[in-house]
């Protein structure tokens, strides 16, 4: 049950608009965003931290300070420093910026804000060299805007692009003479929604039957039997059940390629995916013995669980497989819906059960502690805040 996270920090923070006290008059911005990069483009350092600083200066002007954490990408650095894997507050996001532009983007899109999950958004590196090639704007003053642009989108909501300012749909050769001189910026409107959105952490509802619903894909590539399988989602369902949230299973599907993405769907970080394996197949990744699952990359909501290890453990404690199956798929669940790698004491989110523990859990009697139900309320609530603002 070891959380494993690529989601730590690689060297330092970059502290940019916070601490930074802008010219005179400006007033130092009260609210803050934070922003986790990662880098898979592999833009050299000094042009991202030149990007990010554009950013911030953008983000000022609109009234918000930025603090931006530039996350490692493999889980050797993970256990240095755990800030990027600490629970997502409200007014945290993740970008990537990835090099190559998706299939079905068009020819000059920069970056897609992926609203459902009101969290994750993505530049283009490609289309930041090609508009970069123009010689108006240099890299990191196209990338700094473009990723304003997809975390406005984030903070934004449905309302998409204007006709002027950073959030035009296409920058146009004017737009990145703007750019350039620092005068493509939020409009004031904008600004406002964007310091309403920061302020404003959606409230939970007083009554804890809201449905708050999340999509869970399983991978069964070891064959686990149907009916045991049901079982163990079952047992999940009602762990989840009581914090308040229902869990949709898109269950009963097998890949043969464990990194292809959901069957006939894009690939959506609002989705959870649980690959039940083998241990035999993970193993020399880090991986120790007696782990019964773990947090693949909880960037892309993915967590694996080891099927043998489930009923080695099952067969030590005396009980069905299903039993520690459906522990462990809520607790990896909770790891990726809590955006933390963290363990508590007692409860479902602990590092490790004995046989009281899964006897409770048959009983209905293992749940998430209050203050984990309401982070995870939280997060759910925050996603679904960013789809109808
Ligand atoms: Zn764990
Ligand atoms: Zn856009």
């Amino acid at each position: 049950m070891e959380a494993r996270s690529k989601k730590t920090l690689l060297g330092s923070w970059l502290l940019l608009g916070l601490s930074v006290t802008p010219h005179a008059g400006a007033a130092e911005p009260k609210l803050g965003i934070t922003v986790q990069v990662y880098n898979w483009a592999h833009v050299a350092p000094g042009t991202l931290t030149a990007a990010e600083g554009e950013g911030t200066r953008i983000f000022r002007k609109a009234g918000v300070g930025v603090l931006w954490l530039n996350c490692p990408l493999s889980p050797s650095e993970a256990k240095e420093s755990p800030i990027c894997a600490e629970p997502c507050p409200w007014g945290r996001f993740a970008l990537r910026i990835v090099y190559d532009v998706p299939a079905g983007f068009g020819t000059t899109s920069l970056g897609v804000a992926l609203h459902d999950t009101g969290i994750y958004a993505s530049v283009f590196y490609q289309r930041v060299d090609e508009f970069a090639k123009e010689g108006i704007a240099t890299h990191p003053q196209i990338l700094g805007h473009a990723m304003a642009h997809e975390i406005g989108h984030l903070l934004l909501g449905l309302r998409g692009h204007a006709a002027f300012g950073i959030m035009r749909g296409q920058w146009s050769a004017q737009d990145l003479r703007s750019a350039s001189m620092g005068a493509l910026l939020f409009s004031s409107r904008e600004s406002a929604v964007i310091r309403d959105a920061v302020t404003r952490e959606p409230e939970i509802p007083a009554n804890p039957k809201t449905t708050l619903q999340v999509t869970v894909y399983v991978f069964n590539s070891v064959q686990i039997s149907p009916r045991d399988l049901i079982k163990a989602e079952t047992l999940a369902a009602r762990i989840f059940e009581q914090v308040g949230i229902r869990i949709a299973w898109k269950a009963g599907l097998t890949v043969r390629d464990i990194d292809a993405p959901p069957i006939g769907e894009k690939w959506n970080p609002a989705n959870l995916q649980l690959r039940i394996q083998k241990s035999s197949t993970v193993r020399g990744a880090g991986v120790t013995s007696e782990v019964m699952g773990f947090c693949l990359t909880m960037e892309k909501n993915d967590a694996v669980i080891l099927f043998d290890e489930i009923e080695n453990r099952a067969a030590m404690l005396n009980v069905a497989p299903a039993i520690p199956l459906g522990v462990t798929m809520a607790h990896e669940m909770g790891h990726l819906l809590l955006q933390s790698a963290t363990h508590s004491l007692t409860g479902v989110m602990k590092a490790r059960w004995i046989a009281e523990d899964l006897v409770a859990a048959e009983r209905g009697d293992l749940t998430f502690s209050q203050e984990e139900s309401r982070s995870l309320r939280n997060g759910m609530l925050r996603r679904i805040a960013a789809q109808t603002r």
